[in-house]
């Protein structure tokens, strides 16, 4: 796997030493996102998978060889196990992406606790750079209605310039304070308390077929979806460039997801 810029794990001098800081030769400038992006790093995921593990129960070892003869078979055979919520023969699969995503993104994402495995950059042991979430035009602004009955709906142009103008001042000055203790000799695990939610942070997280369907099935909003979710757009944004590249490895699963109104077996 490629390096990426997730935190390095510190050597045993660095732990077990006195406090390590850091200080930065010039001063950053803050730089301003409205997109996250998800890379599929590693998978070993097919259709294939969901088949052999069921199989295995009639056809013992015998599976693997059934499992391309009859593509129709195969096809009726994930959506009833889909149908029939007889999820386990979805576990049989790994997926590993390469996420990055503002902090409260994160805090959301990671309470999804089965059937997922995270690491995230440190703030501990590396800066953290000053890359910042700033919604995007399309992003709507105002909710409307109460809780449990709301919707989201555009927002003026003044709110969106607004919006822009305040975070990215609220970015800076709170950036410029980390630094300033940097500068100072602070340990970067102390500065960081200043830094907002809205600062970028990258993770790998791994998960399979049937944790990322109870993912997308709480975190996407679907015309298919039998039980509708109300996901924070950011989080959403992530779960759908996850399932672009699930819906690739494992078509035939993915369809069946939506035709079975996109609950996890
Ligand atoms: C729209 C939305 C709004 C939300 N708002 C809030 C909020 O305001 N505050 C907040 O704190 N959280 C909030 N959450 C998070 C939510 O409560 C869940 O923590 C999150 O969606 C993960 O779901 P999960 O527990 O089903 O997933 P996982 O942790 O992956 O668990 C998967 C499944 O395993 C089983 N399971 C896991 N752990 C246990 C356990 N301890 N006991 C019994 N069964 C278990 C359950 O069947 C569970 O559905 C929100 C989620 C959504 C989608």
């Amino acid at each position: 796997m490629a390096a990426r810029k997730l935190g390095a794990a510190p050597s045993e001098r660095t732990r077990e030493g006195p406090p390590v800081t850091e200080t930065p030769a010039e001063t950053e400038k803050a730089s301003f996102r409205s997109d996250v992006t998800v890379e599929l790093v590693k998978h070993s995921a097919a259709d294939s998978d969901v088949l052999w593990a069921a199989r295995v129960s009639t056809a013992g070892e015998q599976s693997l060889e059934e499992i391309t003869k009859d593509p129709e078979r195969s096809k009726g055979l994930i959506n009833f196990l889909m149908r029939d919520r007889h999820g386990s023969p979805f576990e049989h699969n790994s997926m590993t992406f390469f996420i990055s995503a503002p902090i409260f993104v994160f805090r959301e994402f990671m309470r999804h606790r089965v059937g997922w495995s995270y690491n995230e950059e440190s703030g501990r042991y590396r800066r953290l750079e000053p890359v910042f979430y700033v919604p995007g035009e399309a992003r709507k602004l105002v909710q409307q209605g109460r809780p449990g009955k709301y919707e989201f709906v555009e927002g003026t142009r003044a709110q969106h310039e607004l919006t822009g103008r305040v975070m990215e001042d609220a970015y800076r000055h709170a950036y410029d304070a980390y630094q300033e203790m940097l500068a100072a000799g602070v340990a970067r695990e102390v500065a960081r308390s200043v830094l907002p939610v809205g600062l970028f942070s990258s993770m790998y997280a791994t998960c399979n077929a049937r944790s990322l369907m109870h993912f997308l099935g709480l975190r996407t909003q679907h015309e298919q979806a039998a039980v509708p979710s109300f996901p924070q757009r950011e989080i959403e944004m992530v779960g759908e460039k996850m399932e672009e590249h699930w819906a690739r490895l494992m078509p035939l699963t993915h369809a069946a997801f939506n035709a079975n109104g996109r609950v996890a077996p």
